[in-house]
């Protein structure tokens, strides 16, 4: 129950993100009152912490932005084809100040706990500066790529240089003129950081544990034609991304299937994919992402790629992906990465063949060798989608901790909200489309479905929505089911928890597109909130 002197608002808001921000003056709009909590000093949530060398958005920029407002969308012109993590930060905050938004965010401040109390149907926060309000609705807009993988390398607390995290790359940048540097990890981060860090540094060994699929971004200034042309059919352009698959308009997915043309057809379609840049070569054909036999022959187009490439024929095959199929692991998009291994001051180092036995005092040791580094880069991901839910201590109905309803794995009814959780909504929760797309699309479509959930709970003056648990299982169940046809459950990558030792394995977005997905939730909404039990004041407790 909440005490008398306890502040209050109509909403808690968890994380000064795209997400929370966009929440933050939705729930305005409906004449509530919201407190923002954010634990940076900033607000931008991805793009305030991922500063490292090469940091660039890869969806194209005018996609990978605010759609709901046409002078905001009029006023902003990207300078990039894929804009750089200081342009995405500096929109993030001119939208801050356009909106009027940064007086209801208070910063350093990081959420503990969020209690639920069934008497009042009221949610009590609280946080690390010891402050505990009380809110009828608690919103996660917390991110799921902001947890990073804590290193845990044997001997790492020797080392005596300076280590790095992508995830949280320091502000004021850093030099490695003149150094050696060991970078841990070739996911995305690591694919756009090493070729920055290569053409500054001394000596950088790249110790990889599983190469990954990377195509080239062909990034350039923005492409005045393609942004007069983006503007002239905007609203058109924005309705596709809505109801695509991805969320990704330049995705430009066919009906083609790879067996279907022959071999040169085949290639021609790749070559243009490949040219024009990006996403786009991951939707060349409609069954790459479930036959195998399609698949393989992108696999082999890219792994071509990568041969032609890289000079020394030994690193590029150590670069080429053989253990799972194109596109099951996040695709990265790279601005001369794979060219990176032809300089002479670059070493791969495939720790499947040469093992990272520990870090010591002056650098790593592989396979009984210590290799000296100044400093050392931990490029090695995040504890993703469930992390930062994980590290609150969130209790429901029945005192209830949401670790431990989730101790097997995620489970939630739409990647909304959670049975025994009322009021408790979640961005881009696990169970929604979420990482598979463009977030901004995923954000935009989550931010205004609960926004229009809370509108229809405070025009009926009812306490509390949750969801049923037999809609929750059934939604589960097809999460499940949807991603068991394709071929992303054959690799051990972050969708399904396999990068962190411990973490249930279990697939943890939803596959099924965000177009199919958003007519499910309005679906739902339509029907009066099918699958959720809404409650009046008189009925809660
Ligand atoms: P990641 O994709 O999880 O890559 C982490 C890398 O570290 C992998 O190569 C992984 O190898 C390796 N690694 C982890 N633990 C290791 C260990 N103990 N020993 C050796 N290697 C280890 O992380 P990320 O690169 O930060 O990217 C995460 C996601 O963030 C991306 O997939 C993407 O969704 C997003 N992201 C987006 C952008 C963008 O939009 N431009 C940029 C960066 C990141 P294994 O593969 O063997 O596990």
């Amino acid at each position: 129950m909440a005490k008398a002197d306890q502040q209050s608002f109509d909403a808690v808001i968890v994380g000064a993100g795209f997400s929370g921000l966009y929440m933050l003056h939705k729930l305005r709009q409906l004449g509530l009152t919201a407190r923002v909590y954010e634990a940076g000093d900033g607000v931008g949530g991805t793009w305030y912490w991922n500063r490292y060398p090469g940091a660039r958005v890869d969806v194209e920029s005018q996609e990978y932005s605010y759609s709901f407002d046409e002078a905001l969308q009029d006023e902003w012109v990207w300078t990039e084809r894929y804009s750089t993590q200081p342009e995405l930060l500096r929109y993030i905050n001119h939208v801050a100040d356009r909106f009027d938004l940064r007086r209801d965010v208070q910063l350093e401040t990081r959420v503990q706990a969020a209690k639920y109390d069934e008497a009042s149907a009221l949610w009590t926060v609280s946080t690390d500066r010891g402050e505990v309000v009380s809110a009828r609705y608690c919103i996660m807009a917390t991110g799921c790529l902001s947890v990073p993988n804590e290193p845990n390398f044997p001997g790492q607390d020797q080392f005596k240089g300076p280590t790095y995290h992508t995830g949280r790359w320091p502000h004021e940048g850093v030099d490695f003129t003149g150094k050696r540097v060991a970078v841990i990890g070739t996911g995305s981060s690591a694919i756009q950081s090493i070729p920055q860090i290569a053409a500054q540094a001394e000596q950088i060994y790249v110790l990889q544990r599983t190469p990954n699929y990377s195509v080239p971004a062909h990034n350039a200034p923005i492409d005045p034609a393609a942004l007069a042309d983006w503007n002239a059919n905007r609203a058109a352009r924005r309705q596709a991304q809505r109801a695509s698959v991805s969320g990704i308009y330049a995705a430009d997915p066919t009906e083609i299937l790879a067996m279907e043309v022959s071999a040169e057809e085949r290639q021609a379609r790749y070559e243009e994919r490949w040219a024009k840049g990006g996403f786009c070569i991951g939707a060349t054909f409609a069954d790459m992402g479930i036959d195998k036999a399609a698949n393989d022959t992108a696999a082999a187009f890219v792994a071509d790629k990568i041969r032609s490439m890289v000079k020394d024929p030994k690193v590029a095959e150590a670069l080429v992906p053989k253990d799972y199929p194109f596109g099951a692991k996040r695709l990265c998009v790279d601005t001369g990465y794979y060219e990176t291994f032809n300089r002479g001051n670059v070493s791969l180092i495939d720790l499947n063949a040469s093992p990272l036995d520990r870090i010591t005092a002056k650098g790593v040791q592989v396979d009984g060798e210590e290799i000296a580094v100044d400093a050392i880069v931990f490029a090695i991901g995040f504890d993703a989608m469930t992390g930062a839910l994980s590290r609150i201590h969130i209790h429901g109905k029945g005192g209830q901790a949401l670790s431990e309803v989730w101790e097997a794995g995620p489970r939630s009814y739409l990647g909304l909200m959670v049975a025994g959780f009322p009021n408790l909504f979640t961005v881009t929760g696990p169970g929604s489309p979420s990482v598979l797309s463009n977030m901004l699309v995923s954000i935009e479509q989550h931010v205004e479905w609960i926004s229009d959930c809370i509108g229809h709970l405070q025009d009926r003056q009812l306490a509390s929505i949750e969801a049923m648990p037999d809609a929750q299982d059934a939604w589960v169940d097809h999460v499940n089911e949807v991603a068991n046809m394709t071929l992303h459950v054959q690799a051990s990558s972050w969708y399904l928890g396999a990068n962190i030792p411990g973490k249930p394995r279990v697939f943890m977005p939803y596959i099924g597109g965000v177009g199919l997905y958003r007519e499910k939730c309005d679906d739902v909404a339509a029907k009066g909130y099918e699958g959720f039990a809404l409650k009046s004041a008189a009925t809660v407790g």
